[in-house]
């Protein structure tokens, strides 16, 4: 998939803007503060209707300004369309594939895919389980529809079900209620770990051979899932189910006495390991960051394998946070093979070769330069 055009309307700081892309590696060089995340977080906001630093709209619009619009033409299975997301102050939002008006976000979504790379990605590695369950439920929402819809329903009955949980205090009457609560729950929280476990198993080879290869063979990935029901990746949906029921029964009491839901897919995290040891406890700055990079590399190689096509690849300032061989990795694998967005502060990060390949844009306060 390719992104042939992008043009901007009043986003962020650009007035406006047109740029023509190269299929493969374009590099965007420029000082702090110029519009080089601002131009990245556009194009990602075209594939997912949606910015990944902020979720208020209206702080992606240009100060006074009325309406913000982002344009691209897309080139996806030797067929060319365009894109067009019209945001206006009063909150109204216009989303056209091919000049058609989309209504629901899953017609849209998947007309544009793309993989962003970027520094708080360390976070899926370093944070909190929030981030890790974050980064595996997107994943798999990009390769199967359905599926964020299974987590929208999974959030409603969990939390009618907490609300039920803070207002029982006679176990006995309200035991019934639960019941209810508990079979719905278990009904759609096990689909939802069946898909995590289907996924993970495809994308755990991916990463591994990323991570080897970015590591010179020095580095042996491995990724565990941590599942409160217990259940394991090799279990069956009714093992699953089995499973989830008896823990959630046995700890009855416990969610009761603190008010919330204590067992499901809400509750379950992943850990990385890396030659055996959790790479969030022990492992390395480095080793931390080349784990969130062989995720996401894994990541476009599973879509590329689910679709049949790779996905546009955002990486906003990640080259200066990687060494030497490792950026090289990184740039060499996905040349003439990826469409790939660049940002850099400064063009020595990249190798003589790709620069001469690449085209380099320079962005200086809004306004950007073709070299
Ligand atoms: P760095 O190298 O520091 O990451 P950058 O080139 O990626 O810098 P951006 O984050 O793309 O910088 O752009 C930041 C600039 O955009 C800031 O100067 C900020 O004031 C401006 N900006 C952010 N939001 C808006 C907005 N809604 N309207 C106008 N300007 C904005
Ligand atoms: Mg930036």
């Amino acid at each position: 998939m390719h992104l042939k055009s992008l043009s901007l309307v009043n986003y962020r700081n650009y007035d406006l803007l047109e740029v023509h892309p190269s299929m493969s590696i374009n590099v965007f060089y420029g000082f702090n503060a110029q519009g080089k995340t601002n131009l990245l977080e556009s194009i990602y906001y075209l594939a997912t209707t949606g910015s990944h630093r902020s979720n208020k709209d209206l702080e992606l619009l240009k100060w006074d300004n009325p309406y913000f619009q982002i344009k691209g033409l897309v080139e996806s299975h030797q067929r060319d369309y365009s894109l067009d997301i019209t945001y206006q102050r009063d909150g109204k939002k216009i989303a056209k594939v091919a000049g058609l008006k989309k209504d629901r976000l899953p017609e849209y979504i998947g007309s544009l895919s793309v993989v962003l790379f970027s520094p708080e990605d360390l976070a899926i590695v370093k944070g909190g389980p929030k981030e890790r369950r974050k980064f595996l439920d997107l994943q798999i929402a990009q390769i199967s529809p359905n599926y964020a819809h299974q987590l929208i329903q999974y959030q409603k009955i969990l939390s009618q079900r907490n609300n039920l949980l803070k207002t029982s205090w006679d176990l006995r009457k309200e035991s019934e209620q639960l019941e209810v609560w508990d079979t719905q729950l278990i009904n759609i929280g096990s689909k939802i770990l069946l898909k995590r476990f289907e996924v993970l198993k495809k994308l755990l080879p991916l990463a591994k051979s990323t991570h080897n290869r970015i590591s010179a063979g020095k580095e042996n990935l491995e990724i565990k899932y941590i599942s409160s029901c217990p259940a394991r990746p090799d279990f069956s949906i009714s093992e699953i189910e089995n499973s989830y029921r008896t823990k959630l029964l046995s700890v009855r009491k416990d969610e009761i006495g603190r008010g919330t839901t204590l067992i499901g897919p809400h509750r379950d995290d992943l850990t990385f390991y890396i030659n055996n040891i959790d790479a969030k406890l022990y492992g390395s700055q480095g080793q931390q960051r080349s784990t969130a990079l062989s995720l996401k590399l894994a990541e476009l190689e599973l879509m590329y394998v689910e679709t049949g096509e790779y996905p546009v690849l955002l990486l906003d300032d990640v080259l200066s946070e990687l060494d030497n061989m490792r950026r090289h990795y990184l740039l060499t694998s996905v040349r003439r093979k990826v469409q790939t967005f660049v940002t850099t502060t400064n063009l020595e990060f990249m190798d003589k070769e790709i620069l001469s390949e690449a085209k380099i844009f320079r962005v200086d306060e809004g306004k950007i330069i073709e070299q």
